[in-house]
């Protein structure tokens, strides 16, 4: 008997030969199992040289197949099943919080990203970093194009608050950089600045010694979340001043850090900094950082300065009584650039919403780029949390995450295992998720409508999501308590990373049916995992999914589109995604391989970052 830790290759593309590792869970096995195989992972141009494992876990075997019969291949050599510890609800730790590897994804990044010519300096200062504090899309962006930029040879720094939350064993190389004091409300707070690492990219962690950033959760703690990223802000500048580090670009993000535009040429551009630019990335115009006068003067501006139409106040509330002031309307006037995250976002917040007439006036450096899936972070070829991995030229282990998940939350499975591997579905079951913050904008009434349709329809569907609005809560409670008994619904009110990946992994089909959606990253990490989307046509939805049916546009088509806000709508779409899974599943499954070898990866848009970016900066 052998053990085996980690199956690996010898990676060849173009002119470049890197050794590949691909952990999987150790295994005892029979060496008859060796195996040593020669195979072309197409989709990126990569041929594997030299491929070998001693194991007959489904990971390795997934990879060893080769050619256009891979899956009656590796079912024939040994799918290893009959090893594999199959999950089950009664569990006493459910599947997705057993301990997984620690992943760095940065080990799986091929650095042979052609550089740029004209390399620059960028900091982004965020409220959100995949994964070690995210809540939703803000986290996964900042991080997949920050990565795209150090692998195009820019240097890039994250700077964000210390959460009392965040897991400092994510973080490599954590140490205490700089100790400095920072303004708030009449003081100089002592701030810590540390340094490291997370998944390959540098991170400068900002720590007051007040109560701000403390708390079990990114957002929600028991401190002013308005004063807290003031403060933030201007400890971000702060540090750059101690420091003497003037960066061409400060990238800012929402809200959160919509005043640093407002101190940097207000003030820091008066003491020492001169040379950064600054880019805002408005993500969501919903969240417009409402702020009084005096709430703004804590941070050392006068609040009152801010108060007119050409700088911070909100539209809104002019005449009335206080007139209340928009950190994100002063970010876009106080910013040398505006990005938002898709072309049909940007002219719809040109066309409706109280910004619109700032943007209006602003257009000249207002901008939609689209956003990029982190292709490191999210890979169902290398994904630690998944059960077996797969990719576009062997999808026997996407069958193999649904029927563990199906297993592991006590819904039907689909087929059995026969001898060691799983059988060909006699009776297809299609399995819808819906992963998401459960908040209007996401499009409630119809996540809940989705529920009764797909159980009526025959199929099952799987929610994970959280709710930060109690009554909201309450509602989905409710909902959960009706139909999680069953076996083809499941509600996970909860936030987890790990399930998210096994769910995209599972999934034969993603909901995403939001009133509003600036760009959406669920429909396109989907797709990199396989799932068809179903999407209503707004924003960046309608910038990435083409419907399946639209005979015009074949080439591009690659989920399913309706657009009333009516359940009659969504029941439009769903009935024809499930008519297309049952009666045409040779079709489906050619469908699934054309969204696995989709390119939305950063390196598409963020060379228009780049190219922003050139735009503003001083030479
Ligand atoms: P938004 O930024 O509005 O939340 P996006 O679709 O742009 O929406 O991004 C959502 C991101 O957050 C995706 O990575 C999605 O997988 C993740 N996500 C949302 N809710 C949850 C949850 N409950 N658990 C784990 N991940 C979640």
């Amino acid at each position: 008997m052998l053990r085996v830790d980690a199956f690996i290759c010898l990676v060849q593309k173009k002119s470049f030969i890197k050794l590949y590792t691909c952990l999987s869970s150790p295994h005892e096995v029979d060496n008859r199992h060796m195996l040593l195989s020669t195979w072309k992972r197409k989709q990126n141009g990569f041929k594997i040289l030299v491929a070998c494992s001693a194991g007959p876990h489904p990971t390795a075997n997934s990879y060893l197949s080769t050619g256009t019969n891979t899956e009656k291949e590796s079912s024939a050599i040994d799918c290893g099943l009959e090893e594999f510890s199959w999950p089950s609800p009664n569990d006493e730790i459910p599947f997705w919080k057993k301990d997984f590897p620690l992943w760095d994804v940065s080990q799986e990044v091929f650095d042979d990203t052609e550089k740029d010519p004209d390399l620059m300096h960028i900091i982004h200062a965020t409220a959100e970093m995949a994964p070690i504090a995210k809540v939703g899309g803000l986290g996964d962006v900042v991080t997949g194009l920050a990565r795209a930029c150090l692998l195009r040879g820019h240097k890039v720094d994250i700077m964000l608050p210390f959460y009392e939350c965040i897991q400092k064993q994510q973080i490599n190389g954590l140490e205490l950089m700089t100790t400095y004091n920072s303004y708030h409300d009449g003081q100089w707070v002592p701030t810590n600045a540390y340094r490291g690492v997370v998944s390959g990219i540098p991170l400068i962690l900002i720590e007051p010694s007040n109560h701000f950033f403390k708390g079990p959760a990114v957002y929600g703690g028991c401190y002013n979340e308005l004063e807290a990223y003031l403060f933030f802000s201007r400890a971000c500048l702060e540090w750059m001043q101690v420091t003497g580090t003037e960066p061409d670009i400060i990238h800012v993000h929402e809200w959160q850090t919509g005043a640093l535009p407002l101190l940097y040429w207000d003030m820091y551009q008066c003491l020492s900094i001169k040379k950064p630019r600054l880019l805002l990335t408005v993500h969501n115009m919903e969240h417009y950082g409402e702020c009084s006068k005096d709430q703004l003067s804590k941070c050392g501006l006068d609040g009152s300065l801010y108060a007119t139409i050409d700088k911070a106040v909100d539209d809104r509330t002019i005449g009335h009584n206080p007139e209340r002031l928009s950190l994100l309307k002063g970010g876009i006037v106080y910013s040398n650039a505006v990005v938002t995250v898709s072309p049909t976002y940007l002219k719809e917040t040109l066309c409706s919403g109280w910004l619109a007439s700032t943007l209006i006036r602003n257009r000249d450096k207002y901008h939609g780029i689209l956003n990029g899936v982190d292709t490191a972070m999210w890979n169902p070829a290398t994904d630690v949390f998944l059960p077996a991995k797969f990719h576009a030229e062997n999808i026997e282990g996407k069958r193999i995450c649904k029927h563990y998940v199906q297993r592991g939350l006590g819904l039907a499975p689909n087929g059995s295992l026969v001898g060691s591997c799983l059988s060909n579905d006699t009776n297809r079951v299609p399995l819808v998720i819906c992963i998401t913050r459960l908040v209007a904008q996401k499009g409630l009434h119809l996540i809940s409508h989705a529920i009764k349709h797909i159980e009526e329809l025959g199929g099952q569907m799987v929610i994970l999501g959280k709710a930060s609005d109690s009554r909201v809560e309450r509602e989905f409670e409710s909902l959960t308590n009706l139909h999680n008994q069953g076996t083809s619904v499941r509600i996970l009110l909860t936030y987890s990373e790990e399930l998210s990946h096994m769910l995209y992994a599972a999934a034969d089909m993603v909901l995403v049916p939001s009133i509003y959606e600036p760009c959406g990253l669920s429909q396109m990490i989907g797709m990199r995992y396989g799932a068809v989307p179903i999407v209503r046509k707004t924003g960046g939805l309608a910038d990435t999914i083409f419907d399946i049916d639209d005979q015009s546009n074949q080439d591009m088509a690659n989920g399913f589109i309706f657009e009333g806000i009516d359940e009659g709508s969504l029941n439009g779409a769903l009935n024809r995604a499930f008519h297309h899974y049952k009666e045409e599943p040779d079709r489906w499954n050619t469908i699934v391989r054309k969204l696995l070898k989709i390119d939305n990866s950063w390196n598409n848009t963020a060379g228009k970052y780049i190219s922003v970016y050139n735009s503003i900066r001083v030479r």
